[in-house]
């Protein structure tokens, strides 16, 4: 049975359908990404699964139980990371734990107990008295993701976990992340950081205007839907080489800004030509799920 199993879901807000007929199905010990611009929504499907926001259509079963209509029972057995952290800035890190393992029904004594093995995890033993506002914005996140943990569950949903942390904290949150799916935690997380989803998903689902667009491992999606190498060419010389010779080298070729990005099977011709021209400067490299997310959603900015 899917921890998280959702048929046909549909939701509108004024007339616009943002959740436009979606199916997903997450599968014990999963890490499931969701990904996609912004609009495309994520979000309201993360609210929907959680039964937070009532559909307009479909079905949800979370952990077996029906949502909306059993969604806070089936709340009480899942972990939830929220995109914006909002821990309780009056209490230390430990009385944060403390407070949010109240509203599962669980004992001080039980809370207490579980604590420990919470701060530990999350590199925070020696801060465990320390004032939320003494924390940094990774310590934070950690704190936020040992929270979700405090009634141990076994499906976590993470909203953009590593949205506004400096490079090193993300690290630090992915190995924090890897280490709860080798303990057999499924995971459903929202992310417009590819490199995310491409090193901590089995599966990923691109989303667009509210519905899936392509599904599948990172690894298949990139096999599926893109040329495996890309040359990115850039300099002076680049506009009169795109003209002359792109087509000549690259199966797809996309110009963004001064950068011509070419997609191809096989760039072994196409190195030493670049290697001898002067006016070039380029970068070859195998193409990853941004270049697919691209590719499918385009590289029009979205607000
Ligand atoms: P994402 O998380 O992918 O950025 P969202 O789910 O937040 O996308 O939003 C999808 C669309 O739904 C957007 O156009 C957004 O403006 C709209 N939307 C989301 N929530 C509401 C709401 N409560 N009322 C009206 N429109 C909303």
């Amino acid at each position: 049975m899917p921890l998280l199993n959702i048929r046909n879901l549909r939701k509108s807000y004024g007339g616009l359908e943002v959740v436009a007929g979606l199916d997903i199905a997450v599968a014990r010990g999963e890490c499931f990404g969701l990904l996609g611009p912004n609009g495309a929504g994520k979000t309201t499907t993360l609210r929907l699964a959680l039964g937070l926001t009532a559909p307009d259509g479909g079905e949800i079963a979370m952990l077996g139980l029906p949502v909306p209509a059993e969604a806070r029972e089936a709340r009480m057995r899942i972990g939830v990371v929220p995109q914006m952290d909002n821990l309780d800035p009056d209490f230390s890190a430990r009385e944060n734990l403390l407070i949010y393992g109240r509203y599962f029904g669980l004992k001080d004594a039980e809370i207490a107990a579980r604590i420990p093995a919470l701060l530990e995890f999350a590199g925070l033993s020696h801060r465990a008295d320390a004032r939320i506002e003494a924390l940094s914005g990774g310590m934070k996140r950690r704190l936020t993701l040992a929270r979700a943990l405090i009634n141990d569950p076994d499906l976590i949903f993470l909203d953009e976990p590593t949205t506004g942390l400096d490079p090193q904290a993300r690290h630090m949150m992915w190995q924090w992340l890897r280490r709860l799916l080798t303990q057999g935690k499924t995971i459903v997380l929202t992310t417009h950081f590819m490199e995310e989803a491409e090193r901590l998903c089995d599966r990923v689902a691109i989303m667009d205007h509210g519905k899936i667009i392509a599904t599948g491992s990172p690894h298949e999606l990139i096999r599926n839907h893109i040329e495996p190498q890309v040359v990115e060419v850039y300099g002076e010389g680049m506009a009169g080489w795109m003209a002359a010779h792109s087509r000549a080298f690259c199966e797809r070729v996309e110009k963004v800004g001064e950068t011509v990005f070419c997609y191809t099977h096989d760039s072994k011709d196409l190195l030493p030509h670049l290697h001898d021209r002067s006016d070039l400067r380029y970068l070859n490299r195998p193409a990853s799920l941004e270049d697919v997310f691209l590719k499918l959603t385009g590289r029009d900015l979205r607000d």
